[in-house]
């Protein structure tokens, strides 16, 4: 498969979105396409839309610390969100629109073919896991699970902008992440 080729396309199914939030930017991915680790957040922020990336804020630069605490940066990662689009006033994304960008993030997942998945956060467990109710009870756990038609590891941890207001909490993500790591 010529994954840059599957990319541009996929980009561009994604940019028919961008009439349903007027004035904000597509941000698609960052870091290496050929990586084994693909991570999930939920929605751009405000600097993320400026700056066209995922994970470029606050929470961005948690995530690349905690990342670091396991030897992995961004040329050794994947990076996307399940919504490509910064929804209006930081709101959470709908069901609908979590349903809706759900079949692209699936055909992404299907492009890079990562050896193991994070999610970060209810946003990215919502729509690859199905999952609804509290985080912990898929936190730290891992799921193989059937996207399109291949199954992937997939571990759930804290999305960062949680653990930036509940920094008693980092302990637990980072003990995701060692988990993460061994299975690596
Ligand atoms: N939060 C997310 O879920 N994604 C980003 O890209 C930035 C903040």
């Amino acid at each position: 498969m010529d994954k840059n080729l599957e990319l541009s396309k996929l980009k561009n199914s994604i940019l028919k979105f961008n009439k349903n939030f007027p004035g904000k930017n597509l941000v698609f991915s960052d870091g290496n396409k050929d990586a084994k680790v693909m991570i999930i957040g939920e929605a751009p922020g405000r600097t993320e839309d400026k700056l066209q990336k995922p994970f470029v804020g606050r929470a961005g630069k948690l995530l690349d610390n905690l990342l670091q605490s396991i030897n992995l940066n961004r040329s050794k990662v994947y990076i996307t969100n399940v919504v490509n689009y910064r929804p209006d006033k930081n709101r959470k994304p709908t069901a609908d629109e979590i349903n809706e960008f759900k079949k692209l993030l699936f055909r992404h997942i299907e492009i890079i073919c990562p050896k193991c998945i994070l999610l970060l956060g209810a946003t990215a467990a919502s729509a690859v896991l199905n999952h609804v109710g509290p985080l912990s009870v898929v936190r730290g756990k891992w799921k193989k699970i059937k996207i399109i038609n291949s199954y992937f590891d997939i571990l759930t941890t804290f999305h960062p902008a949680f653990l930036l207001r509940q920094s008693e909490q980092k302990k637990y993500a980072l003990k995701d992440l060692l988990k993460f790591k061994k299975k690596l």
